[in-house]
């Protein structure tokens, strides 16, 4: 794949297809995502809203990357940060030092009755993004099992079409093929891909093949998978539990995630399961594991646990590779920087409190009750909607050539992008996905709105989605035979 094929694919494209800002005649000295296009600036926000500089207000329908949980601008955030800057106490190193607001956040998420501690996941680590914190989780597996002597145990499991981040590290346990172009000379020997859990266009359809059996035959390919590697070589398995920018918002098949948590126990192979995406309530509970009735041995989180007001992620870890620490060395033989950064901590304290007190995780999956229904309704029928699915305020819909056959777009027709575009120009922004299908192929559009927003807000947004796609679906009807292949 050459790169200028991608470009369009991997979020190098701002996906907008306005002017460039007029005010701004200088070049500008920020490298942004594309060289050709700026983006648009942002001079304030508040709730669901964004005021560009150019006096457009744009209903913020995808919450960013489904990071703004609780929207923009809120004061008892601002409040909090304000807070702990006024002690002095906004950078400490974490070698020497620790401070109330890492400590409480912490607790904040691993106790009490609504906290991870349930699980077992006893630990919390925070970094700075998705990727610091998936890069954390695979060295800290990599070293539960260095503690234990088993240092034949190199061998990581990861699926096609995931995506885990962006830095080396998680760059090479993901398979967003678009997004590891011209990188591939840096792909570690030790990671392989099993098929993604998609069930549109992966499961035998066809052939009558059910959800549950579709979720048989993946669990039946792992467990192969780990024997043809040899089990005792590996460190981990890595999942989403709802596949995000990938593919859009895809949940796994029924008993999908039972099956793998066995196979990994069979063979005490650790299971990570990445919800820096999915978790912190934007499936309509706390983590996305709940719903699979699984535990995983580690947990990543990011996007929506700072709500996007502080770079923050995490990684929550279970007691049985706690206890392994406890006994090897007692120490994680890793560190950052701005691990546990005070005022990032108390920025996402707040907005955890927040979510919390108002039962936003509560309202998140009332929400979700109502649109799915709304966007059954409004797009159900259209032409080239292929699927609709998600859970809580997390959906992604998936458009495809011909329904029939479920026969993705030319990416050269760029479906997902255009629809993205549409919307953003009637005043929605809402988040494109290219390569949906296998890296290559497929266009799906993802709405995450934050956890508070209102019946008649999401009314709004369907609205002009399907106005979009109205004038979208008209366009690529009149283009005909002249469509790129
Ligand atoms: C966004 C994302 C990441 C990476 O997080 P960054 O903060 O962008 O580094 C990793 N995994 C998933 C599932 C994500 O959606």
């Amino acid at each position: 794949m050459a790169i200028n094929d991608v470009a369009h694919l991997n979020g190098t494209s701002t996906g907008h297809s306005g002017p460039a800002p007029e005010e701004d005649t200088m070049p500008p000295a920020l490298l942004h995502r594309s060289l050709r296009q700026q983006p648009y600036k942002v001079n304030s926000a508040k709730g669901l809203y964004l005021t560009l500089s150019n006096g457009r207000v744009i209903m913020d329908a995808c919450g960013g990357a489904a990071v703004a949980s609780i929207g923009h601008g809120n004061e008892e955030v601002l409040q909090a940060i304000q807070q702990q800057m006024s002690t002095g106490v906004s950078y400490i190193h974490s070698l020497t030092y620790t401070c109330d607001a890492a400590e409480d956040l912490a607790h904040h998420l691993i106790d009490g009755p609504q906290g991870a501690g349930r699980f077992g996941l006893e630990r919390a680590y925070f970094v700075n993004s998705g990727s610091e914190a998936m890069d954390a989780a695979l060295k800290l597996a990599r070293q539960y099992w260095f503690e234990q002597g088993q240092m034949n145990r190199t061998q990581l499991v990861a699926r096609k079409q995931s995506y885990h981040g962006t830095t080396i590290g998680a760059m090479n346990v993901s398979s967003n093929l678009p997004r590891k172009v011209p990188f591939a000379c840096y792909q570690l020997g030790n990671v392989s891909w099993v098929s993604p859990a998609y069930t549109y266009q992966y499961s035998k359809w066809q052939e009558g093949e059910t959800e549950e059996h579709f979720a048989e035959r993946l669990v039946e390919e792992l467990d192969q998978h780990l024997q043809d590697l040899g089990p005792e070589n590996v460190i981990a398995f890595l999942a989403e539990p709802l596949v995000g920018a990938t593919s859009g918002c895809t949940p796994a098949p029924k008993g999908y995630f039972k099956g793998i948590r066995k196979v990994c126990d069979k063979y005490s192979i650790l299971l990570i399961l990445d919800e820096i995406m999915s978790g912190m309530g934007r499936t309509g509970t706390q983590f996305a594991f709940e719903q699979e009735d699984i535990v995983p041995d580690m947990v990543t989180i990011g996007k929506g646990l700072g709500g996007g007001y502080s770079p923050v992620a995490g990684v929550l870890v279970h007691k049985k590779v706690i206890d392994v620490l406890r006994k090897g060395t007692s120490s994680f033989n890793h560190g950052h920087t701005y691990q546990a950064h005070p005022v990032a901590c108390a920025g996402t304290l707040a907005v955890q409190k927040i979510l919390r007190r108002d039962g936003l995780i509560e309202n998140c999956a009332k929400m979700g009750q109502f649109v799915y229904p709304l966007l059954i309704k409004t797009f159900g029928q259209a032409k080239y909607v292929g699927n609709i699915r998600g859970r809580g305020l997390f959906w992604g819909i998936e458009f495809v050539q011909d329904k029939a056959t479920r026969t993705p777009f030319p990416p050269a027709v760029r479906f997902g992008v255009r629809l993205q575009e549409a919307a953003f120009n009637l005043g929605v922004a809402i988040y494109p996905g290219s390569a949906t299908v296998d890296g290559t192929k497929g266009d799906h559009v993802i709405l995450s709105p934050p956890y508070n927003v209102t019946e008649d807000e999401l009314r709004q947004i369907v609205a002009i989605m399907k106005q979009a796609y109205d004038g979208l679906e008209k366009e690529v009807d009149e283009a005909g035979s002249d469509l790129p292949k």
